[in-house]
C-alpha cells in the first residue's frame, strides 16, 4: 500500500518508520528543510509515563483566576476572535472536573508506558543515540500543603497501578544531588524512577536517517496546501514546491501528522478536531560545571519548571500560552528560566551562550491525542500529544501501522476508529 505521511515532527517520523516496517511504501511531506524543527525542536525532553498529568485538572481551575492576572502565570490566556480558541477553552474548563482528570490522567499513563516500551525496543533494535538518560524523572515541592496533597493523589493513584514513589526531602536530595544546595526549601517531591530524558530533535532527525536507508521518502521543502478528497475517499494532498509548482501527491491512505496544524487542515474535508496551539519557551544552556548540574530529569512544580540533562547541557521549559499560532519568542520568558537554572543549580550551566526557543504544543482538552482512522475513508490522523508529545510518539506510531492493518493496538487510543 501506499501512504503519504504529512509532516516529519517526531509524530510523523516515528509514524512513517512503523508504517514502512510494515512493508508500506511511504512517502513524507514536510514543509521545512529537515524533520523536527518545529514543537519537535526543543521540548523539555522528558519521556514521562508517570508524570504525565494533564494541565485540565481541578487545581488548574481552582488557580486559574489568580494566573489571568499574573504577568507570569505559567499558564496565559490570550483572547482572540478564533471561534476555535474560544471552544478549544470551553472544553478544556470541562477536562477539569476531578472525574474527567482522573479519568485522562489512567489513559495518559497507559499509552505513556506503551510508548516509552516501544521506544525501548525501537533503540535496542536499532542502537539510535540522541543524548538519552535512563535515570527516572523526579517532581518536587516547596510548598508543604502542595506536597501532602500531591503524595496523597500519588497514593491514591498506585491502587491503579501507576508507581510514583513519594520522596522527603533527604531523598529528593539522594536521587538528584545537585538540589543539595536547596534541601531546606524541598518540602517533598514524588519520583517516577522508570522515566527518561532525551532530545527528541535528535532522535527525530537520526530516525527520519535511518528510515531513508530503509526505503522511506523524504520530501522536504514542500507544503501541503490541501487534502484530496475524491467522491468521499481520501486520494492525498495537494502541495506546493519551493519553487512554487504545486502538484497532487496521491496515495492509498493519507496520514495527518501536522501537529498544531492539523485542525485548519482537516476542517475543510469536514474532519474536526479539537487541536489548539499552546506556545511554551525553553532554554538551552553548555554545563560547565558537572559537579553542580543535574543528572536526571527535574519539574519544579511550584513554578511548572521542567528541567532536562541532555549529553553536556541542560534544557529547561515552561509556561502554557493559548495565543494562537504565533511561535515568536518572549525574551523575557527565556530570562526568567535562565533565573529558575541558576536558582536550582547554580553554576553548573554557561550563562552567557543560552539558545532561545518558543514552540506550538499540538493540544486538546483532555491533552489525549487523535491516533486513528477518521470518517473519511484512507484518511488517518496521528495528532494533538500536547505536553507529552515525545514519550507519546513511538507508541503513536506504532499504533497507526497496526491500526492501518486492522488490528486494534494492544493499548486504548481514545480515537482509533477500527
Ligand atoms: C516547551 C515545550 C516543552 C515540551 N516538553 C515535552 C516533554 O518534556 N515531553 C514530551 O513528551 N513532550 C513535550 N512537549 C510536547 C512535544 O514537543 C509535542 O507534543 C511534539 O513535539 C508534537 O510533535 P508533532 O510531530 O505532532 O508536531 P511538530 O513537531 O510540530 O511536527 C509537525 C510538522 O508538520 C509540519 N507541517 C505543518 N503544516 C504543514 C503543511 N501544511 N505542509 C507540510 N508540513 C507541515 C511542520 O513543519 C512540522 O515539522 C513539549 C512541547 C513544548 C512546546
Amino acid at each position: 500500500m501506499t501512504v503519504l505521511v504529512l509532516g516529519a515532527g517526531v509524530i510523523g517520523v516515528t509514524a512513517a518508520w512503523f508504517l514502512r516496517a510494515a512493508g508500506h511504501e511511504v512517502r513524507v511531506v514536510e514543509r521545512r528543510e529537515a524533520a523536527a524543527l518545529e514543537s519537535s525542536f526543543a521540548n523539555a525532553g522528558q519521556v514521562s509515563a508517570h508524570l504525565a498529568d494533564p494541565w485540565s485538572n481541578p487545581s488548574t481551575l481552582r488557580q486559574l483566576p489568580k494566573w489571568l492576572l499574573q504577568a507570569d502565570a505559567p499558564l496565559v490566556w490570550r483572547p482572540r476572535l478564533d471561534l476555535d480558541q474560544w471552544r478549544w477553552l470551553a472544553l478544556f474548563l470541562r477536562e477539569c472536573s476531578r472525574e474527567r482528570y482522573a479519568r485522562n490522567l489512567l489513559h495518559l499513563a497507559n499509552i505513556g508506558l506503551y510508548s516509552r516500551e516501544t521506544l525501548r525496543a525501537l533503540r535496542r533494535e536499532t542502537g539510535i543515540g540522541y543524548d538519552f538518560h535512563q535515570g527516572g524523572i523526579l517532581l518536587f515541592q516547596t510548598d508543604p500543603a502542595a506536597f501532602d496533597q500531591s503524595a496523597a493523589a500519588a497514593r491514591r493513584l498506585e491502587a491503579h497501578g501507576l508507581k510514583r514513589r513519594v520522596c522527603s526531602r533527604e531523598e529528593c536530595v539522594a536521587i538528584e544531588p545537585a538540589l543539595a544546595h536547596m534541601k531546606e526549601r524541598i518540602a517533598g517531591g514524588i519520583y517516577s524512577p522508570h522515566d527518561e530524558t532525551g532530545d527528541a530533535h535528535q532522535f527525530a532527525q537520526a530516525l527520519a536517517r535511518l528510515g531513508a536507508e530503509r526505503g522511506i521518502r523524504f520530501d522536504y521543502g514542500v507544503a501541503v496546501k490541501r487534502l484530496v478528497v475524491e467522491g468521499g475517499e481520501a486520494k492525498g494532498a495537494e502541495v506546493e514546491h519551493a519553487d512554487g509548482r504545486r502538484e497532487v501527491l496521491r496515495a492509498d491512505q493519507t496520514v495527518v501528522c501536522t501537529g498544531p496544524h492539523s485542525a485548519r487542515l482537516l476542517a475543510p474535508v469536514g474532519v474536526r478536531v479539537h487541536i489548539y496551539p499552546v506556545k511554551g519557551y525553553s532554554i538551552t544552556m553548555p554545563i560547565v560545571d558537572e559537579a553542580k548540574a543535574l543528572r536526571i530529569g527535574v519539574t519544579d512544580a511550584a513554578v511548572k519548571v521542567a528541567f532536562s540533562r541532555l549529553g553536556d547541557r541542560i534544557r529547561a521549559t515552561s509556561t502554557a500560552e493559548i495565543a494562537g499560532y504565533d511561535a515568536s519568542l518572549d525574551k523575557r520568558r527565556g530570562e526568567a528560566l535562565v533565573g529558575h537554572v541558576e536558582r536550582l543549580f547554580p553554576g553548573a550551566g554557561d550563562t552567557a551562550r543560552v539558545t532561545h526557543w518558543a514552540g506550538l504544543r499540538p493540544t486538546t482538552p483532555s491533552n489525549l491525542p487523535y491516533v486513528g482512522k477518521t470518517a473519511v475513508k484512507g484518511l488517518l490522523v496521528n495528532a494533538g500529544h500536547g505536553t507529552v508529545g515525545w514519550t507519546q510518539s513511538c507508541g503513536s506510531g506504532r499504533a497507526i501501522a497496526e491500526i492501518l492493518a486492522g488490528k486494534r493496538p494492544e493499548v486504548d487510543f481514545p480515537f482509533v476508529g477500527v
